[in-house]
């Protein structure tokens, strides 16, 4: 194992990856920006580096001032967390180069992943649902393009291969739009994504977001950890998550699982990762996979009883997994709601800082966050700055510890999305479950 690691991430992620190592004795180098010295976990670090200004890119993307922090601290690795670096194949192969170990997996899987037509490509190998579409990057030729509509049935939507974020896409109800939002979609990739490559997949109307949740280790050995279901969400960006996902069959589950695991197997794949599909009329297609720990975990960890962070550790020391798949029991309801510093009707981001703040507690809550009172929300990054967690015996249970939960808490001197987080745990379909991934829209009435 590790003596010592680089955190290269912030908030409740740096956090959350501290905890894990010094549960297992690893020191940790905490590098931060000018705005972060006062984040939590620089304060508990066995080290800090500050490595650049507030903006993110002179910071927590700066990849020299990262390796050199690595390099000064004299640490084994980096932990890349989530956003930031963390699916940056060219920087996992910096580290890589300067003989530190990166915790996520190699850069080649990274890469691969990362481009959306080779990664459903590996999915079709491995035997992985895609969604019906062109099977490859679109061509030049017009008359193809536009067979391969007509096969594919509209409405389809038209995706950059190196998309991401919700960016490089475009809907196409009818044949006679089609060629125009192809080149255009093709243009815009181009100067977005350095990379003019499109594909085209049927757009399914009213799916629900369910994800697999994988970790592999450097043995052949890969597991899967069942589903969330993240279909609460506001322009692609999801606000509630939960584990499992209403509705879904352990024979399903298991089937979808084992088929993620074995497309692991197959492509060497090393470390914890997500098999993104969207789910309608009882069908999974697959969208793409994060090759990171995602800000989810929680809710995994709690059904399965397995520690993500712990084992990422782990497989990343050459390590093998602590459990095989017969040992992976799925127990329990986990919900999570994403706590922002945001305006809970406007969300305009409210950064500044936090007066009074009480953590919610009691049975089946985790709060994972890197707020205190006193502490001032920087107006740089993502204006999430913390995720409460509930588990119980049933959903119904999950749902009323959240609720409670959420009264509890008091963040006093910024906004925050709080009442909007209550709004969607008392509401009527999200308690009968199973609701699509334009539903938070259409409720707020966007
Ligand atoms: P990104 O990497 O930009 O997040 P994804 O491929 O994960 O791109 O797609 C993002 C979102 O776009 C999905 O969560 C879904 O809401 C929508 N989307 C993508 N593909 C389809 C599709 N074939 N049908 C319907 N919606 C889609």
């Amino acid at each position: 194992m590790f003596e010592k690691i680089v955190i290269a991430n912030r908030g409740e992620i740096a956090l959350r990856i501290q905890r894990a190592c010094r549960e297992l004795g690893i020191k940790t180098v905490a590098v931060h920006s000018d705005a972060d010295k006062n984040l939590k976990h620089v304060l508990l670090a066995d080290e800090s580096v500050c490595i650049g200004p507030p903006p993110s890119v002179d910071s927590y993307l700066n990849v020299p001032a990262l390796i050199s922090a690595a390099e000064v601290t004299d640490s084994q690795a980096i932990h890349p967390g989530y956003g930031f670096l963390s699916e940056n194949a060219d920087f996992a192969e910096r580290v890589e180069e300067s003989g530190f170990v990166f915790i996520g997996p190699r850069p080649e899987s990274i890469r691969t992943m990362g481009d959306k037509v080779q990664a459903i490509k590996a999915m079709l190998k491995a035997g992985v649902p895609t969604v019906p579409g062109s099977d490859g990057a679109l061509g030049d030729d017009p008359d193809e393009n536009i067979r391969i509509g007509q096969r594919v049935g509209y409405p389809v939507i038209i995706k950059a291969s190196g998309g991401g974020g919700g960016r490089g896409m475009r809907v196409v109800r009818s044949e006679a739009s089609l060629l125009n939002a192809i080149s255009l979609t093709k243009t815009e990739a181009g100067a977005t994504f350095g990379n003019d490559e499109v594909y085209m997949e049927k757009f399914l109307e009213t799916p629900r977001h369910v994800e697999i949740q994988v970790i592999a280790d450097e043995h052949g050995n890969a597991v899967h950890l069942g589903e969330r279901d993240c279909s609460m969400q506001r322009r692609h960006q999801k606000v509630v998550e939960e584990a499992p996902a209403p509705g879904i069959s352990e024979e399903t589950r298991n089937k979808i699982g084992e088929r993620c695991a074995e497309a692991c197997r197959q492509i060497g794949y090393r470390g914890a990762g997500t098999f993104e599909f969207l789910y309608e009329n009882g069908e999974f297609y697959f969208i793409e996979m994060n090759t990171r720990i995602q800000v989810e975990h929680p809710v995994t960890e709690f059904i399965t009883g397995v520690d993500l962070v712990r084992e990422q550790l782990r497989v990343a020391s050459g390590l093998p997994l602590s459990f095989s798949q017969n040992d992976i029991k799925i127990k329990g309801h986990s919900i999570e709601c994403r706590i922002n510093a945001e305006d809970s009707k406007t969300f305009m981001p409210s950064p500044g800082r936090i007066e009074t703040y009480h953590a919610p507690g009691g049975p089946g809550v985790r709060v994972d966050s890197h707020i205190y009172s006193g502490y001032t929300v920087p107006p740089y990054y993502d204006s999430m700055i913390g995720k409460l967690i509930t588990y119980g015996s049933t959903r119904d249970i999950a749902i009323a510890r959240m609720n409670t939960a959420l009264s509890e808490m008091v963040v006093e001197g910024i906004n925050t999305n709080i009442p909007l987080q209550q709004d969607i745990i008392s509401d009527s379909a999200f308690k009968a479950g199973g609701t699509n991934i334009h539903y938070l829209e259409k409720k707020l009435g966007l």
